[in-house]
């Protein structure tokens, strides 16, 4: 126990973790040159893609150093907010932290996020000044940031690239002199901490744990303390590329089980396994079932195709249990599923999934927050409402809360004024602004989540030129003047596009929608109303003018397959079209609300 080191890698995203890792793994010869391919820890094809960390990984390395062995477990964890339950299970399960920064980028804020997660857990922080070959690092400057933040001496920030490996060794030194090994009691009962687990459609769940206390041994009847079932450890072992079975993986280790467990939702992160003679009394602190924050309907482009989704759904749900759905149905849409997810990117990697493992051409409708919603009849009871359109009829409603989130901005002091204005146009209330250093501010605000489901990230990033950083954590609901506006095609109300919104921000929201709906609906054989509507208060008006023309009609008397291949196509163009009364509407329109200038 006293040789083994476990330690993850924390940082704001695209600082180089993964790539940082990539260099610890050669340097122990956990994978040797010839296997190399960058972020080898991101193994789903979309982390490697999109260069982000979406699961967490372990992986164990072996180290000689002046004649003693020892073991190095690292995790890399996932740095984006959406993630942060898992980020904070992975945390618990080190003792130590590699902090990387960005030479040329500074401290950001998820730097800060996951440095404050590391030191609840009382991890030992070791600061690493990364890509320090790019041409812009400004080591003395961002040495200062890190020295200021966590109160270090200069002499303790090791100046590193992952790109040309300097630093690398003094970073493994680092490991084995600061990092603590770990404590634990090794004969007593077993207590294992499950910060991970990942879906092989051969062998099922896949759980990766940190053995607090005791040991476990192949075969052992095991105990979940949190949901009460029991299993069978059919097989055990520990992380290198590649999983390599034991008899027994004992107190201080990281390893992982297979326990014939079909389905994630069965093994969530935070669960403390045992063993079912000898049970541990208490579970590891920290278990919580992560919530859905953001929601949104699912639907087949093909309405034939509802089965087929639901079944990739599931398939998916296996892999990933803080994906939510249940179906529903929209006169819009036909028929397809409510999904919750922990957040934009997360809603973002689970459509990009299901095309893309799954095959299925799905229409996503306007992603919203959960709200609850009080009616005058019955004050004390809570409804929550996942669909604007579930809302109860607003004349009998009491009040509708919404969700609140701290919202913490990293900026250069140049942009702080348009910054501001920003959070203040998305209803945000400023809270503390700090200057990190001369030229670096974080700014905090409290702020309706809801405003960032929009073009929240995407407006800050415009407004600061790229130089800012965000980052959030829920704070609870609040009551809101919010009301329900309804999109209206040739009258007919459509109930995709219902969204609840600030009674402030209606009617200039209403008039956007409608103008950009006009842009994005083509022109049918009649004139077509569209009309943004507060109950039975139309708001705002645009027309998409009659067309008259045949695209057929310059083919007559011509070449008849010329004809056929026109209606094909015209086919084609309508698969990824829905009729609603009798307008069709493209796909696109359904998300018209995230696409306003
Ligand atoms: P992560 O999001 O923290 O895991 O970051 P990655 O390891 O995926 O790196 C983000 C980007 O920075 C990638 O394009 C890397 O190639 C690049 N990168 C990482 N480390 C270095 C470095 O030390 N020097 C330079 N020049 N680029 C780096
Ligand atoms: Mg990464």
């Amino acid at each position: 126990m006293k040789n083994i080191r476990n330690f993850c890698i924390i940082a704001h995203i695209d600082h180089g973790k993964s790539t940082l890792a990539d260099r610890l793994l050669q340097a122990t010869g956990t994978i040797s040159d010839r296997d190399m391919q960058n972020q080898a820890l991101d193994s789903m094809d979309l982390e490697r893609e999109r260069g982000i960390t979406i699961k967490s990984h372990a992986i164990q390395m072996d180290y000689e150093k002046d004649g003693e062995k020892y073991t190095l477990n690292l995790i890399d964890t996932p740095g984006h907010v959406d993630f942060s339950y898992e980020v904070s299970r992975s945390i618990a399960a080190c003792e130590g932290a590699l902090l990387i920064v960005d030479a040329s980028q500074g401290i950001e804020a998820q730097t800060i996020s996951n440095l404050y997660l590391a030191l609840e857990n009382d991890l030992e922080i070791i600061p690493i000044l990364n890509k320090m070959d790019l041409p812009g690092a400004e080591p003395e400057e961002v040495t200062d940031q890190i020295v200021e933040l966590i109160g270090c001496d200069p002499s303790d920030v090791i100046p590193a690239s992952g790109k040309t490996g300097l630093g690398v060794d003094e970073i493994l030194a680092a490991i084995l002199s600061r990092i603590p090994a770990p404590k634990g009691d090794p004969d007593g009962p077993l207590q294992a901490m499950v910060f991970d687990s990942v879906f092989n459609p051969f062998r099922g769940i896949i759980a990766y744990y940190r053995i607090m206390n005791g040991s476990l041994k192949k075969g052992e009847k095991i105990l979940f303390l949190n949901t009460g079932e029991d299993y069978h450890a059919d097989e055990i072992g520990i992380l290198k590329m590649t999983p390599q079975p034991r008899d027994i993986v004992k107190t201080g280790d990281v390893g992982y089980i297979i326990s014939g467990i079909k389905n994630a939702k069965e093994v969530k992160v935070g669960e403390t396994i045992t063993t079912f003679d000898n049970p541990c009394l208490t579970a590891v602190k920290g278990f919580e079932d992560v919530k859905p924050m953001v929601f949104a309907g699912i639907y087949p482009v093909d309405t034939d195709d509802f089965e087929e989704l639901r079944y990739s759904m599931e398939k998916l749900q296996l892999n990933d249990s803080s994906l939510v759905f249940e179906p529903e149905s929209s006169a819009a849409l036909g028929f397809g599923f409510r999904c919750g997810f922990l957040g934009m990117l997360h809603m973002e990697i689970i459509q990009e999934r299901l095309e893309r493992e799954f095959n299925m051409t799905v229409i996503t409708t306007v992603p919203n927050v959960s709200y609850y919603c009080y009616t005058r009849k019955n004050p004390t009871d809570k409804q929550i409402v996942n669909n604007p359109s579930d809302l109860p009829d607003p004349s009998t409603i009491e009040t509708i809360e919404e969700p609140y989130i701290k919202a913490q901005v990293i900026t250069k002091s140049e942009y702080v004024g348009q910054v501001m204005t920003l959070c203040v146009e998305k209803r945000g209330e400023l809270q503390n602004q700090i200057y990190l250093t001369q030229d670096r501010v974080e700014i905090t605000f409290k702020m309706p989540m809801a405003e960032i489901v929009f073009d929240f990230y995407d407006r800050l990033k415009s407004v600061s030129r790229g130089y800012a950083s965000f980052d959030y954590h829920p704070i609870g609901y609040q009551a809101s003047d919010l009301v329900k506006l309804d999109i209206l095609l040739n009258h007919e109300q459509v109930d995709a596009l219902s969204a609840l919104v600030h009674r402030s921000n209606a009617f200039e929201l209403g008039k956007k929608i409608c103008l950009k709906l006009k842009e994005l609906i083509p022109r049918q054989q009649f004139e077509i109303p569209i009309q943004a509507s507060i109950g039975a208060k139309v708001i705002a008006r645009e027309t998409i003018k009659a067309l008259r023309k045949d695209v057929t009609a310059k083919c007559y008397g011509g070449d008849i397959s010329r004809k056929r291949k026109l209606l094909e196509k015209q086919k084609e163009g309508k698969k990824r079209m829905r009729q609603v009364g009798r307008v069709e509407v493209p796909q696109e329109a359904f998300l018209a609300v995230l696409k306003l200038n």
